[in-house]
């Protein structure tokens, strides 16, 4: 191994390659804090280095982890002492922004917090936008097809990427940099590699699909006392906003309760407690309208019953107030011992029957146990936690999770993909023939399982 990561150093220099300490001091997963287990990582400058590192990997039957921000949620990024880390970290420059197109071409380690900054200054935005901003990168979001809060609106990453260049295990370069909407050119093969997780190809860079920025904003926090009447709110607002409706965030009761209770620094702005509450959003360029279209849509939901209460922010500071009970993750970790998360999808209509079947069979699985439940709601899909305090068999709780999901047609992975974590489960949510087809895929771009083998499928 020493000898061939000499041979790496050759080709990319010095300061692309990490060993010993600065790579152990690295944790191996967003999850699993242990030190990091690759034989070194490799961090090349070009497309032209992926390539060479990627040939030489193939040529001696060494494998790649590729590695972005480390905040994917699945264990997508575990390494072996054997094998080696692929980071994109210095390939992290915006080449172009197109204000006419609205485009942006971005190397894949970009972070995606720099790229949001860079294309406001064009008075444009990149509307996919999650929590891990300021760590994740471009390349792991597309390898993830990753979602976050404005899907409903705009889509998830598949939506944004309208060419992307990948590396073959082999180091052969596929130049898909196709910048407009309409291509039907043959097959679109950038789609190989969104939300591949690392499997098919080293993503190097992409051109993403941007829009007009949003000036203006308004935000509710709605208290509900049915699931009925979150569905309903949800169509109500859906066809009397028309188009501006960009977040539409389910909390149940018991994950608010904890959020803005005694293990939190943040209160409910309500005096009663409800079974349901949801954080809306909609975004617009007319300020003063588009308030006004808010209130006059949320008056009518209170008239015809779609809501118990609502709060509507007056400032920046009351937003991000408002948003923080929905991203605060404190008060879970001081509460309980143990946290298990799930991010899983089905429908809209089935999720409320869903969760009281999850929540039935977790009282008989564990008496202590929490189920926490919110999401994007709109987008079908939930987050999960199951908070404990005592250690309880992880796989009869995964079990439950998913198997649940079978009479519901749902599907084992929202948004944060498969990796190490979900595989066991894949079935639950692809038929046989959908499986073979992507273990043909696999095998045809990496016939000898270098590429982040084992993430997704064995
Ligand atoms: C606080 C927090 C909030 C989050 N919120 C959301 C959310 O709302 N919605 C959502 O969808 N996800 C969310 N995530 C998870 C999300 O998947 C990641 O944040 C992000 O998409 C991964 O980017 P990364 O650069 O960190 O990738 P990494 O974690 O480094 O890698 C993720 C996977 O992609 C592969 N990969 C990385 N870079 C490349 C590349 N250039 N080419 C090929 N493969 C690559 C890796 O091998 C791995 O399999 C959240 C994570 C955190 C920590």
């Amino acid at each position: 191994m020493m000898e061939f990561i000499e041979q790496i150093r050759a080709i990319v220099g010095e300061k692309g390659v990490l060993t010993g300490d600065d790579v152990r001091s690295r944790p191996s997963t967003y999850w699993n804090h242990q030190p990091m287990q690759a034989a070194a990582i490799v961090r090349p400058a070009s497309v032209a280095e992926v390539s060479a590192c990627m040939r030489q990997c193939h040529e001696h039957g060494i494998t790649v982890v590729p590695l972005g921000g480390n905040t994917g949620l699945v264990e997508g990024t575990a390494c072996e002492p054997d094998q080696i880390m692929l980071s994109l970290e210095r390939m992290n420059t915006i080449e172009q922004v197109d204000e006419v197109s609205r485009t942006v071409v971005v190397q894949a380690g970009t972070i995606l917090q720099t790229v949001q900054a860079k294309v406001s200054e064009h008075q444009l935005m990149l509307p996919v936008d999650l929590g891990a901003r300021g760590s994740c990168t471009i390349g792991g979001m597309i390898a993830t097809n990753a979602g976050g809060f404005g899907v409903l609106r705009y889509g998830m990453m598949r939506e944004r990427v309208l060419g992307l260049e990948a590396v073959l295990a082999d180091g052969t370069v596929v130049s898909s940099m196709n910048g407009y909407l309409k291509n039907n050119t043959g097959y679109d093969l950038k789609q190989l590699f969104i939300g591949s997780e690392g499997t098919l190809g080293v993503v190097t860079r992409a051109v993403l699909r941007l829009e007009e920025h949003q000036t203006a904003e308004t935000t509710a926090l709605i208290a509900l006392h049915s699931y009925s009447q979150v569905t309903q709110l949800l169509k109500h607002l859906d066809r009397a906003l028309s188009g501006s409706l960009s977040a539409f965030e389910v909390m149940w009761g018991d994950f608010f309760a904890l959020n803005t209770g005694e293990h939190s620094k943040l209160e409910s702005p309500f005096a009663a407690s409800y079974p349901f509450y949801v954080l809306v959003e909609c975004q617009g360029n007319q300020a003063d309208e588009l308030r006004q279209r808010f209130e006059l849509a949320l008056e009518h939901a209170f008239e015809n019953a779609l809501l118990e209460d609502a709060v509507i922010a007056q400032s920046a500071g009351e937003r991000a107030s408002l948003w923080a009970i929905r991203e605060i993750s404190e008060p879970e970790e001081r509460f309980f011992e143990i946290t298990i998360g799930f991010d899983v999808s089905l429908s809209i209509a089935d999720m409320d029957s869903y969760v009281s079947k999850v929540q039935g069979g977790l009282a008989q699985l564990a008496s202590d146990a929490t189920l926490l439940v919110f999401g994007h709601l709109a987008d079908g899909n939930l987050h999960l936690t199951v908070g404990l305090h005592t250690p309880v068999d992880r796989e009869a709780i995964e079990h439950l999770i998913y198997e649940g999901l079978k009479e519901y047609g749902g599907a084992i992975s929202a948004e944060h993909g498969v990796g190490l974590e979900k595989k066991a489960y894949l079935a639950i949510s692809r038929q046989p023939a959908e499986l073979a087809l992507m273990r043909q895929i696999k095998a045809t771009l990496d016939p000898q399982n270098r590429l982040n083998p084992g993430k997704i499928f064995d």
